[in-house]
């Protein structure tokens, strides 16, 4: 009798296959030949595939979505020039410590260095930058994508690459593949109970104890233990940027408005998920006392005792772990709530927190950015949607970041994303499509959006220039029917923008000196640029507003829109953060 042998699936039906058993809900990508075919098998499989206009934005992406959902974000790009330009998401991911998966095509195994198309070393050029690069052959290309998928998530979060070559994407394997194990969750770092006495007995005694939440805080989901930690010993607590909503902003023992003092002040401080690096300035004086104890709890051990961090005190454990066994030894513990520091705390924030309303109740015309984000803040407010927690703030922009991360309250985890550790612009828009995937598709088992309660709307604030890194992405937003509201906050150029001053005096070079030295500041942008359009181009809706009344209305109607809104505002140009140039410090004359 003959037996038909069952066709043997492409290469390509068994990546998708094993992206499927991995669990992987969304693959963000940018294809061409060869990988289309990768792409249309997952499609084929229910993997929702987004398809991004440049491969920057879609590796930036695929990090936000790993950070956002405790798993591996999916991209998928062509070789050599793909590959290049995802390496921003792949510095990203690293900077971050945020789990990405990059697979790449590449050419035909036959033709590496004869000159293939699109032709490139991706594996040689990636392994330093990467947890793990790997080739694929048609027989193994299942089981190395399951395990760079591992080893991308297991310990500190990083980026797994994958390259496929054309003939292993398009070729038929000689043997059947083996059914892809299911990856699970990365087994968590245990303590070392002597150190964790230690730490509980130094916190005891502390005069001035403070707690650090960092991004590793969010990423690795551990409110639940931090909040009780906070509540049960009631020691002040100061959120890195994105730590931002582990716990509320609103909470009594947040320090944020008075971090100077908190920061300083402290003599014995807990880090949960942070690095000491330029966001903590390093743990060094003059921005902390000299004396301080800086106890790092990191899942790498590489980070205890990095900078300022005291390594003889660091643990190496998951927070999820440590938090809860040192809660135990610190039963019956209080901080004293009329301590110096506490006192000093509340004195400060006081202070601050009017100064800060004082300025954003500054009214210019044109407007400036405290205005404009006070204007934002108050209207939103008012604009409720049936939940609680149900907007993602995203923010870019050197003055745009700096100024809005006081001015918006967080209060849940994750709801808020910027720049961070590499300072990235461009981010944003990627990030504003990720944050879409993690929280507004449709539950894939149960085939329903999110409830009208779960819905989360995606608010990015934009300087000009940030924005402009990755501006056609709103054309993305707009085919897969997203429904961000993007501010674009423009004063015409990076920081400060393009001021009536500088231009004077650019002016006056050109007229003086020689006609060569002349040209635009390198921090112009063109002036009142019509971005709004970059919405109305693909179906969205765009604003072009100068006052507080405009932006109101556009505020509201945005918020309520079903498609991508950009709100282009016109601030005073020449607004925001200074930079001083070399003719200020000379004192030339202008
Ligand atoms: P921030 O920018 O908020 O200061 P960083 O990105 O510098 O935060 O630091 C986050 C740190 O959190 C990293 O060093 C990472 O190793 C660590 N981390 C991630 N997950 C965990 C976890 N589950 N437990 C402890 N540390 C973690
Ligand atoms: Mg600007």
């Amino acid at each position: 009798m003959i037996v038909e042998s069952i066709p043997r699936p492409t290469g390509a039906k068994i990546v998708a296959q094993t992206l499927h058993s991995l669990g992987v809900k969304v693959i963000f990508g940018l294809v061409g030949i060869p990988v289309v075919q990768v792409a249309e098998e997952a499609i084929a499989l229910g993997i929702r595939f987004i398809a991004f206009r440049n491969e920057q934005a879609c590796s930036y992406a695929a990090t936000a979505y790993g950070y956002l959902t405790g798993r591996p974000g999916v991209c998928l790009v062509v070789g050599g020039p793909g590959v290049l330009h995802a390496m921003a998401g792949i510095g990203n991911a690293d900077a971050n410590a945020f789990p990405m998966l990059l697979l790449a095509g590449s050419c035909e195994t036959h033709l590496v260095g004869r000159g293939g198309f699109q032709e490139m070393d991706a594996v040689n050029l990636l392994s330093p930058h990467v947890k793990k690069a790997v080739r694929a052959t048609l027989n193994d290309v299942s089981q190395k994508i399951r395990d760079t998928y591992r080893s991308a998530w297991y310990g500190r979060p990083g980026t797994g690459f994958v390259d496929l070559p054309a003939d292993v994407i398009q070729g038929k394997p000689c043997e059947d593949i083996p059914e892809t194990r299911v990856v699970p969750a990365p087994p968590r770092v245990g303590v070392d109970p002597e150190r964790l006495a230690q730490l509980a007995a130094l916190l005891r005694t502390a005069d001035a104890p403070l707690v650090v939440v960092g991004k590793g805080a969010a990423y690795a989901q551990t409110e639940n233990c931090i909040r009780q930690l906070i509540e049960e010993s009631g020691i002040p607590f100061l959120p890195t940027p994105m730590g931002k909503g582990v716990l509320p902003d609103s909470h009594p023992l947040n320090t944020s408005s008075a971090r100077s003092t908190a920061l300083k002040g402290a003599d014995v401080v807990l880090i949960l998920g942070a690095r000491l690096n330029w966001i903590l300035h390093f743990g060094d004086e003059p921005k902390w006392d000299s004396n301080v104890k800086l106890i790092q709890v990191d899942i790498s051990a590489e980070e205890i005792g990095k900078n300022n961090g005291n390594a003889e005190l660091g643990i190496v454990g998951d927070i999820n772990v440590v938090v809860p066994q040192l809660l135990t030894l610190l039963t019956g513990y209080r901080y004293n709530p009329a301590s110096p520091y506490i006192q000093a705390l509340q004195v400060s924030k006081v202070k601050n927190e009017a100064k800060a309303a004082k300025t954003a109740a500054i009214v210019k015309s044109p407007m400036g950015y405290h205005q404009v984000f006070d204007t934002i803040k108050r209207t939103l407010s008012k604009l409720s949607l049936p939940g609680d927690g149900n907007i993602v703030y995203i923010s870019e922009g050197a003055n745009t970041m700096d100024i809005s991360r006081s001015a918006f309250p967080i209060e849940h985890p994750r709801l808020r994303m910027d720049a961070g550790t590499h300072a990235t612009m461009g981010v944003g828009l990627g990030y504003a499509i990720a944050a879409h995937c993690a929280y507004n598709l449709p539950n894939p088992e149960g085939h329903s959006g999110p409830s009208k309660a779960d819905y989360k709307k995606i608010v990015c604030l934009e300087g000009d220039s940030a924005f402009g890194f990755s501006m056609p992405e709103v054309e993305t937003m707009a085919r897969y029917n997203m429904s961000p509201l993007i501010f674009v906050v423009n004063n015409s150029g990076i920081y400060h923008g393009d001021s009536e001053e500088e231009s004077q005096w650019l002016a006056l070079q050109r007229n003086t000196n020689n006609s060569e030295s002349g040209g635009l500041r390198s921090t112009s942008l063109g002036w009142e640029v019509k971005y709004e359009m970059m919405a109305e181009m693909c179906g969205g809706r765009g604003y072009f507003v100068r006052t507080p009344d405009e932006l109101e209305k556009a505020t509201e109607e945005g918020f309520k829109a079903r498609v991508p809104v950009v709100v282009n505002v016109v601030i005073e140009s020449g607004s925001g953060k200074k930079l001083e140039f070399a003719w200020q410090k000379t004192g030339a004359k202008k």
